[in-house]
């Protein structure tokens, strides 16, 4: 899993098609992603206490990281991460601009 908490990404399918926003987790056996207010879901919740209403909130769900591309923070295009060696040190880097990521 190349994607990171605190990326962003940029969403390329689906009802929030041409968004960006950050990963909040990523979950790497799933290959799946939490962006922050994508992919919205309603969710009904039951009141804790009696005498309290239930709501409706909207919480995000993840998502397939095939749907989305990285979005590089340096020249704020989409895509591709590499990775450049140093040493024992790996980085991250970005195909289009080469900047470490
Ligand atoms: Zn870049």
């Amino acid at each position: 899993m190349k994607l990171k908490k605190g990326d962003t990404v940029l969403i390329i399918s689906g009802k929030d098609k041409g968004r960006t926003a950050k990963i909040l987790k990523s979950l790497v056996k799933e290959k799946k992603i939490l962006v922050e207010g994508i992919n919205l879901k309603k969710k009904h919740v039951k009141p804790k206490k009696e005498g309290e209403k239930g709501q409706v909130i909207s919480v995000s769900m993840p998502l397939d990281i095939s749907n989305t591309k990285f979005l590089c923070p340096k020249c704020q295009k989409a895509t591709r991460i590499g990775y450049k060696i140093e040493g024992d040190k790996k980085f991250r880097i970005c195909k289009k601009c080469k900047s470490e990521i």
